[in-house]
């Protein structure tokens, strides 16, 4: 029996890793990949406080794993494919075992959708991005599109509107399903330029993206752009709980403040609980919240 058995390997199960078995838990953390998260797909991280000088995603999570295990965390590459709880205790099935804990953290991400169109994933990290607050910064005075006509999409053209010299927002209808107020917003913002009916065929470029052609009102049209940003929706990874509890409209899992899910036990950190800022370093905090917690009420429950 474990004291805690954590799902996802990212910066947030990694950390709830590290300081459970730091504060003496029997640890377990399962990882279907190779543990690190989905910033091990980027290219540049500038914005992790107190690590200045990394080259990659891959190099800020290099040390990670290895951090936990010096206090025993055990990582196991196997993916949960089910989990139940029975009593007070949970039940974690994987392909070929099954663990049991006293405790469990879900920390399995969320996944943001693709667009599909041509290049996208070979531009990923290299003009193509998923994440503004992380990549803004990097087209400063440069001219970026936008893709999608929802709130995330409306949002981030306007945070990336006050960095870039030009925004393109690129909707696949000629109505917008964000907020009414973000529309406004958007629609008295000077230099974003909105594009209805238009979806994106390709992207190009030689090391980086360089333009994009689009499928507009039936007809090709080339336009000259640094970067590409994708906001088409997210598909969050709550597969495994989303019947044990609450979950929000949007599929994301309900926390308190104590990353405390509605299932007594189960606690929830990084990208997958509601209201996630989806930042390395917001993951981890939440990560070590959600370890803390649950030692806590191992020992207020006895178990
Ligand atoms: P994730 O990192 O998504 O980790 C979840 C882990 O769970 C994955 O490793 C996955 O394989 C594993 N998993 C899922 N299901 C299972 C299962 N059933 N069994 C076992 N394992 C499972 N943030 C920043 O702060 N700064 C940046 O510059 C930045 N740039 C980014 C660039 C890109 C291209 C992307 C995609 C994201 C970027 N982010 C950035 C966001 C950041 O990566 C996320 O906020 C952060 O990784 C979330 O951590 P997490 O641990 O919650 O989830
Ligand atoms: P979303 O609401 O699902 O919107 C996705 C957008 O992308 C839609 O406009 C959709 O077009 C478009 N799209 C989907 N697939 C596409 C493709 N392959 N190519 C081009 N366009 C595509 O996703 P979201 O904006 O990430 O928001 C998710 C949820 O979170 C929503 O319920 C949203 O309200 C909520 N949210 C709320 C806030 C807030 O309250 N402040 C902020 C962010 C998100 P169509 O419109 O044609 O379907």
């Amino acid at each position: 029996m474990y004291d805690v058995i954590i799902i996802g390997g990212g910066p947030a199960g990694l950390t709830a890793g590290l300081y459970a078995s730091r504060l003496g838990a029997k640890t377990l953390l399962l990882e279907k990949l190779t543990p690190g998260g989905q910033i091990t797909l980027s290219s540049e991280i500038e914005n992790y406080p107190g690590v200045c000088d990394v080259k990659s995603g891959l190099e800020l999570m290099m040390c990670w794993p290895a951090q936990a295990q010096k206090f025993g965390c055990e990582i196991k590459s196997e993916e949960a494919v089910k989990v139940q709880k029975e009593n007070s205790h949970f039940i974690v099935k994987t392909p070929k075992n099954e663990y049991k804990s006293k405790t469990l953290i879900i920390a399995t991400g969320s996944t943001p959708k693709k667009a599909g169109f041509e290049g996208e994933i070979e531009y990923t990290g290299k003009g193509v991005s998923y994440c503004a607050v992380c990549d803004g910064f990097f087209y400063k005075d440069k001219i970026v599109a936008v893709i999608g006509g929802g709130d995330t999409a409306l949002e981030e053209a306007l945070y990336l509107s006050k960095i870039a010299k030009k925004v393109y927002l690129i909707h696949r209808r000629d109505k917008f399903r964000a907020a009414p107020v973000t529309q406004k917003k958007v629609f008295e913002t000077e230099n974003i330029e909105i594009i209805f009916n238009a979806t994106v065929k390709k992207v190009f470029g030689n090391q980086f993206v360089e333009g994009i052609i689009l499928n507009l009102n039936g007809e090709e049209k080339e336009l000259k752009v640094d970067g590409v940003f994708v906001f088409v929706g997210m598909k969050v990874n709550n597969e495994l709980v989303k019947d044990l509890v609450e979950l929000n409209e949007w599929g994301e899992v309900k926390v308190n403040l104590k990353m405390e899910t509605s299932q007594k036990g189960l606690y929830a950190a990084g990208d997958i609980r509601e209201n996630s800022v989806k930042q390395v370093v917001a993951a981890a905090g939440d990560g070590a919240t959600a370890a803390i917690n649950a030692l806590k009420y191992i020992e207020k429950e006895e178990l």
